[in-house]
């Protein structure tokens, strides 16, 4: 049985079947990477295994990664990072309008 994790904080899991239920492609495995949303913090996690959508890349991860990465979420302080990258946060009103631009 396979499961997805999708939403900003990675809370949502919904079961799925073989096929991709965003467009109905063919899953192959693959690897994903997530970003995932714990409190104020913007979390990485690159190249899980997953269930990668032919047609439109949409990720699905099995049941195990998804407990696996709950168990991690709830205990990555104790772990080192890789690597941090800057991640550029824009506002709404740059996004929708003009002000910001240069
Ligand atoms: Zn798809």
């Amino acid at each position: 049985m396979a499961k997805r994790l999708q939403g900003p904080k990675g809370k949502e899991i919904n079961e799925i079947v073989d096929r991709c239920d965003r467009c109905g492609g063919e899953l192959m495995a693959g690897k994903t990477t997530l970003e995932i949303w714990s409190g104020e913090e913007l979390l990485v996690i690159k190249d899980l295994s997953a269930d990668v959508c032919r047609q439109c890349d949409e990720a699905y991860i099995s049941a195990e990664v998804s407990v696996k990465l709950d168990h991690f979420l709830a205990e990555h302080h104790w772990c080192r990072p890789e690597r941090y990258i800057a991640v550029p946060q824009y506002s709404a009103a740059q996004a929708m309008g003009n002000s910001g631009k240069i």
